[in-house]
């Protein structure tokens, strides 16, 4: 997996190219987006590995959305590359990058209120197979597994007939991940996934999150270190739409650079 293992006819390749010499799932080089020569997001380079939590954290303003709408093509970068699986996203529309499975959830829940659970989830199961007869009875089989599946693992499997707006604050963000899943994608983002659960909702997701990353990765954008240090395999530190530090919680925790700018108030 890392460099020290690579075969030997790769080791004259140059150093600095590591998105040549590894299958990364996500590799963000140099991205740069300025608004009216306001440079949000400043030559962010980062790399996430398959089956990866990654989380960006930073202060407000730092630009940690903004990465994400770059990513999820909803802002055209300025600069620079983002490659998922190979594919360059930079030059993709928003339902192309949703289509080559990268799915996003925004800081406030969409989700349809007058609908149920199970509703809400059936209307976001994948389309495109057109299907007749005998066929549609099968889908309508697979569909219906595959919501039970999906309401297990967000724990609303109890709920699947209420309407969504009697959910609770928690169980709405739950749905929305929900949402997203039953898509499959390969790549999730999340921007502020616990902002406003409690204690017990964000110990909860953060058992969801750490069970559905078998075959994915999980972008995270999140304040509470408690919860990060609970799910991240790595910490990105965002400032000033510059990665100011990377690595571990642990390492990150006690760089003094993320202290002075961040972590210290
Ligand atoms: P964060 O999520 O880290 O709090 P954002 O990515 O939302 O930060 O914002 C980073 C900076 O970019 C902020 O100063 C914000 O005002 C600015 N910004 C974000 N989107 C736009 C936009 N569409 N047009 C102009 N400025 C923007
Ligand atoms: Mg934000």
């Amino acid at each position: 997996m890392n460099a020290a293992i690579l075969p030997s006819a790769l080791s004259a390749t140059p150093i600095g190219t590591p998105a040549d010499e590894k299958n990364f799932l996500l590799a963000v080089e140099a991205l740069t987006v300025s608004f009216d020569g306001f440079k949000a997001v400043n030559d962010v380079s980062f790399y996430v590995d398959p089956d990866e939590i990654r989380v960006i954290i930073g202060p407000n303003g730092a630009g940690k959305t903004t990465v994400l709408d770059l990513i999820c093509g909803r802002t055209k970068a300025s600069s620079g590359s983002i490659k998922y699986k190979g594919q360059e996203l930079t030059k993709l529309s928003e339902s192309a990058i949703v289509q080559a499975g990268v799915g996003r959830k925004f800081q406030t829940p969409s989700i349809y209120d007058d609908l149920t659970v199970f509703e809400n989830l059936e209307i976001s199961f994948p389309r495109g197979r057109s299907v007749f007869g005998a066929l549609t009875f099968k889908r309508d089989a697979e569909v219906r597994d595959r919501i039970h599946e999906i309401a297990q693992t967000i724990f609303l499997k109890d709920q699947l007939d209420e309407r969504a707006e009697f959910l609770s604050h928690g169980q709405k963000q739950w749905l929305e991940i929900g949402m997203l899943l039953i898509q499959d994608p390969e790549l999730l983002m999340l921007d502020e996934p616990v902002a406003g659960m409690s204690v017990g909702e964000r110990i909860k997701t953060a058992e969801l999150l750490n069970q559905i990353i078998k075959g994915r990765s999980v972008l995270v954008i999140e304040h509470d270190m408690k919860f990060v240090e609970d799910i991240a395999h790595r910490v990105t530190v965002l400032h000033q739409g510059k990665v100011l530090s990377e690595g571990s919680m642990e390492r990150v925790k006690n760089d003094p650079k993320v202290v002075e700018v961040y972590l210290g108030h």
